[in-house]
């Protein structure tokens, strides 16, 4: 190949790859200025599983501690503690609630325990390690009040695994508060 050969090639090279960086340059753009803009197209977004707080309370969780979504997590990311009242926090919640038309599709325990369990209980911690979710959705669809949805939480950002590692009884607490306050004001 002449040198003359070799320079139109390296020109007609630089030309298509010109055209493609053009073509994009021009095209309108799908991604934002974080932080000085951010996403509003959330519907469908699936972020960290949340409670879900009592309508009209949002300092009360809904959730009736019947630890299904604990049992059908495949992940092991979810810990709930809660007590009966008048019995000592911490210790172990007696009987699962099991509704017996609520399907445990990953379950090791499918035969329901107590047909209908109705004792009542208080949720004392409600602990996700996000770092081993899959976002499955399997406790979203398992439980029985709908107490737990996806999150909006799209700009999580940590330095160590221990930042992905939440109280989620904590957080709607703290929801919660400044819900109040924006009421009151
Ligand atoms: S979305 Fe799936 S993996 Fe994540 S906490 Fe729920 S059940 Fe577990
Ligand atoms: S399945 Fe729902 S009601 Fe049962 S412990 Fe989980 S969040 Fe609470």
């Amino acid at each position: 190949m002449t040198t003359i050969q070799k320079t139109l090639k390296g020109l007609w090279s630089l030309i298509v790859g010109l055209k493609v960086t053009g073509k994009e340059f021009c095209r309108p753009w799908i991604t934002v200025h974080y932080p000085r803009q951010e996403v509003t197209n959330l519907d469908s977004y699936r972020g960290h599983i949340d409670l879900v707080p009592l309508p009209g309370d949002p300092r009360t969780p809904l959730c009736i501690v019947c630890r299904r979504c604990e049992e059908v997590c495949p992940s092991g990311c979810i810990r709930i503690e809660g007590h009966v009242p008048g019995e000592e926090k911490g210790g172990p919640v007696r009987q699962l609630l099991l509704i017996s038309n609520v399907p445990l599709p990953h379950s090791a325990a499918r035969e329901p325990i107590c047909a209908a369990d109705k004792t009542l209980r208080v949720l004392d911690g409600f602990s996700l390690n996000f770092n081993l979710c899959s976002l499955c959705g399997l406790c979203v669809q398992s439980c029985p009040v709908s107490s737990l949805r996806f999150s909006e939480d799209v700009y999580l950002a940590g330095a160590s695994r221990k930042d992905f590692e939440f109280d989620l009884l904590k957080r709607l607490k703290h929801r919660g508060r400044f819900a109040k306050i924006k009421k009151a004001a």
